[in-house]
């Protein structure tokens, strides 16, 4: 058990062990909140609006419908009942009201869903001094949320207000083309290059040296001296689901190959990377609206795209994609388009992670960027509605485009080739059945356009009629989110079949 599901264990056994009480690291004031404005928070709360920002609800009569956040599903059972203040999954059990579920579900200490909802539904909560003890039970993640909070504010004032910061800094996101609102909107930020101004600003204003480096923002020399661990760098925050900071990227504006372009946050009990993506708190909305995902690669990519006035794009900020980060997208679509530059090798060590993103029963789309060019450049260099019909009109299937990457690799080498399909085949096979004969369709079209001899039809027939017996294996195609289809549907910002099961 880790350290946090240690917590939260503990806090879920004894609900009211921590009732009302909240405690700020210095500076700020160590306060509680005054228990009747938590009954009023409790009191404003309903359900429905709290659960339906993080899962996609469909309105059944009295209740709500969704796809449970909590266990892996394709037919929905997570019901949301709002006369009775509750959320119940019949598939998994998980239940609870508004706050047990911003526990659960975002990794909230109780404390901090009630703070959720009361920004949430614009309620002051009045605080009173803390004890010492209720002071010392603050916990490390707590700590590390007001760091980033800070960090994150010291940062965009040295872009904004210093002369070195609007010299390096600024000037850089201006010459990558981006405007004002938008850095700000992202919250980016600079960090001066000498002196470590950062860490002795920090540690000046009272944050523990030790929580500082847990947060990533310093490192420590032997003889206990702090560094600024972004010194030199630009800053892009990494928001949670509910638009926390929960860590940072910081790359540098050096051109020194040397030196790694960008130094991320470490690991901390606020922040895990396998369960993040970068622009999520920004990006939930507009997937839900636009019943598809856009997945990048880059910090920049996602920043470009929303200036471009798209919205509905995440980063997985260049680790290769998780299960639980699938997970997190199939909350709010189940369809994916993955936008690439025109380079083959990154493409080719993405494939593995596209098939994670199949067997969690999504549909994937790609959309490959001309030569030279990536999701940012391309969408600087345009207006939106070229950009979107560009995606619109490009948007491949995954397993059409895998087989023609593939095949035209191995062309006149059957050995290869049959390595390819057998590739091709392992891929199919993880796409839910109700699909199934439009990729098989769809894919042998593209490999008998690709074939070249004879002798590799025999594979394909071997292919083709190894992809039907696994579809029926898995079972009927009812009950499966069926039409979710695959080939049919443009799956592009604009259109909503992808996603909704038409
Ligand atoms: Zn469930």
């Amino acid at each position: 058990m880790t350290r946090q599901d240690d917590r939260l264990h503990r806090e879920k056994s004894s609900p009211g062990r921590q009732t009302d009480q909240r405690y700020l690291h210095a500076p700020f004031q160590k306060t509680v909140i005054r228990p009747d404005a938590i009954q009023q928070v409790k009191d404003a709360a309903r359900i429905d609006e709290v659960v339906g920002q993080f899962v996609n609800l469909k309105r059944k009569g009295p209740r709500f419908l969704g796809l449970c956040p909590f266990h892996n599903e394709k037919t929905p059972s997570f019901n949301v009942v709002p006369a009775m203040g509750i959320y119940k999954c019949f598939g998994c059990g998980e239940s609870g009201d508004s706050i047990g579920f911003l526990i659960e579900h975002e990794h909230h200490s109780y404390v901090e869903a009630i703070r959720w909802l009361a920004k949430y539904y614009n309620i002051e909560l009045p605080e009173e001094e803390a004890t010492p003890e209720q002071a010392a039970e603050q916990t490390e993640r707590e700590s590390i949320a007001v760091i980033q909070a800070w960090a994150q504010k010291w940062s965009s004032e040295h872009l904004w207000e210093t002369d070195e910061g609007k010299r390096i800094g600024l000037s850089y996101f201006h010459e990558r083309g981006f405007r004002d609102d938008i850095i700000k909107q992202f919250q980016l930020g600079y960090v001066p290059e000498f002196g470590n101004a950062f860490s002795i600003s920090a540690i000046a204003n009272g944050f523990n040296p030790e929580l500082l480096e847990k947060a990533g923002w310093i490192k420590r020399r032997e003889d206990g001296n702090a560094w600024d661990f972004f010194a030199g760098r630009v800053t892009f925050p990494v928001h949670g689901l509910s638009g926390q900071i929960i860590a940072f990227g910081a790359r540098t504006l050096k051109s020194d190959k040397k030196l790694p372009k960008y130094f991320n946050s470490p690991e901390s009990a606020l922040y895990v990377k396998s369960r993040s993506l970068y622009g999520i708190a920004f990006a939930k909305k507009a997937i839900v609206e636009q019943g598809t995902c856009l997945l990048v690669e880059g910090y920049t990519d996602v920043i470009s795209l929303h200036q471009a006035g798209i919205a509905n794009v995440v980063a997985s900020s260049g680790t290769s994609l998780t299960v639980e980060q699938v997970r997190l997208i199939k909350r709010y679509s189940t369809s994916v388009t993955i936008l690439y530059d025109g380079d083959p090798a990154g493409i080719k060590a993405s494939l593995r992670g596209i098939d994670l993103i199949l067997a969690e029963g999504l549909s994937v789309k790609v959309v490959l960027f001309p030569d030279g060019e990536d999701p940012d450049s391309f969408a600087r260099k345009r207006p939106s509605s070229e950009v979107l019909d560009f995606i619109a009109k490009e948007a491949k299937d995954f397993i059409v485009f895998k087989a023609d990457m593939l095949v035209r690799e191995a062309e006149g080498d059957p050995v290869k080739k049959a390595a390819a399909i057998h590739e091709i085949v392992a891929s199919i096979a993880l796409v839910p059945d109700a699909c199934i004969a439009l990729i098989v369709l769809a894919t042998m079209q593209s490999l008998a356009r690709c074939a070249g001899a004879g002798a590799d039809q025999r594979n394909e027939q071997g292919a083709a009629s190894a992809v039907p017996q696994k579809g029926r294996r898995r079972g009927s195609s009812a009950g499966s989110p069926g039409g979710r289809c695959c080939t049919t549907a443009t799956g592009v910002a604009g259109s909503r079949h992808a996603a909704a099961g038409t």
